[in-house]
């Protein structure tokens, strides 16, 4: 069974250096020692925590703030039409 960490992997960093560890632990602490270095700029996380923005839970909560506000403005919009 190979170590393989997926985000160095994503990437494009070298395979020498993506199946020396794996992306996370088993307790879900980050493994990766390039991850570890990054900060997430959203909600300034890094080392155990450390997320990209497509994983940051601020991130998620925006999303689903737009989604919630599109959907006001249709309704909004369909009390105008009619
Ligand atoms: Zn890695
Ligand atoms: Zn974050």
């Amino acid at each position: 069974e190979q170590q393989v960490c997926v985000f160095c992997r994503n990437n494009k960093e070298a395979v020498a250096l993506y199946t020396t560890h794996i992306l996370k632990g088993p307790d879900g602490r980050v493994l990766c020692p390039v991850l570890r270095r990054y900060t997430c700029p959203l909600c300034g996380a890094s080392g155990d925590n450390a997320h990209t923005i497509k994983y940051c839970p601020l991130s998620k909560m925006q999303a689903s703030a737009a989604k919630q506000q599109l959907r006001n403005a249709r309704t909004a919009l369909g009390k105008k039409l009619r």
